[in-house]
């Protein structure tokens, strides 16, 4: 990565309402083609300010995965463009949005995505080792990080010598290990029962306040997307709603009435 991809010119990306951290403009994702074309993402509008914890709801099929993966740098977008950090992350090659990923991104799973011969602490450590560190530090790191997420003692276990509860424990461990800008989560309690889904979320409430880590996070569940303080809603690849803290955020476009009726018409019509 250049100079100015590791040093994002954050300067430039400031404005009155903070720190934009991340700002998409007419993202759109077609997948396939001819009849087969799928239309995942149809404009995607959206800034996110360093620090804040994103909720974001939707429908199965809305592009919220998809559009979480553009932001993670796992995809890129078929139009639009991608600023991180005031980076444009579409000029960057493959091998820079790696290292993009590495340095400012931490992922949780809804299936954990663990090693399984692999115990919780090489688990925790395995981000550390593609950065380059030491043995010893990268050691003393993972301990810490179990330490943090309550899995002090369980540093041998592997995953199938734990709950669900602690396996996303050790996820977030891993994703938070490397101190990461963003936390990006898809859907990260979606297989945990109630009790172990609320530990989870006050763990990542935690990391926002605490650490000012920027977390997006997908979920179905209402009372789990209260934990956050903004809830965008999508709607058939586009932005249906966005509120902050109970307050109709008007940063981003908003999709009417009028656009929603002729992207159903499209839809209909791309379907039949
Ligand atoms: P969500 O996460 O909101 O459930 P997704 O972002 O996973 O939705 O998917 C949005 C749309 O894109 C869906 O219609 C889905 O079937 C389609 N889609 C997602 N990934 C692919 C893919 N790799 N190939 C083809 N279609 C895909
Ligand atoms: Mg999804």
């Amino acid at each position: 990565m250049n100079k100015s991809a590791q040093q994002p010119d954050t300067e430039q990306a400031d404005t009155e309402q903070g720190n934009s951290l991340i700002e998409l403009s007419g993202i759109t994702r077609v997948y396939g083609k001819g009849d087969a074309t799928v239309y995942a993402l149809r404009g995607i509008d959206l800034r996110i300010n360093d620090g804040e914890f994103v909720a974001v709801m939707g429908a199965s099929g809305s592009g919220k995965s998809t559009c979480m993966n553009i932001m993670g740098c796992l995809d890129t977008s078929s139009s639009g463009s991608y600023f991180f950090k005031g980076v444009d992350v579409g000029k960057l090659s493959r091998n820079q949005r790696a290292l993009l990923r590495r340095n400012y991104l931490g992922f949780v799973f809804q299936g954990y995505n663990l090693l399984h011969r692999t115990s919780a602490l090489e688990n925790v450590e395995l981000p550390l080792m593609y950065r380059g560190i030491s043995p010893a530090k990268r050691r003393l790191q993972a301990m810490q990080a179990l330490e943090i997420v309550g899995l002090k003692g369980r540093e041998s276990h592997s995953p199938g010598e734990l709950s669900g509860g602690q396996q996303q424990r050790v996820a977030i461990a891993r994703a938070i290990v490397s101190e990461p800008a963003v936390l990006l989560a898809d859907e990260p309690t979606g297989n945990l029962d109630s009790e172990y889904s609320h530990e989870i979320m006050q763990l990542l409430t935690r990391f926002n306040r605490e650490q000012k880590i920027t977390i997006i996070m997908i979920t179905h569940e209402q009372d789990m997307a209260e934990y956050a303080d903004r809830i965008i809603k999508f709607a058939d690849g586009a932005v249906e709603s966005d509120i902050k803290n109970g307050v109709l955020n008007n940063t981003n476009n908003q999709i009417t009435d009028i656009e929603r009726e002729d992207i159903n018409s499209k839809q209909q019509r791309s379907i039949s």
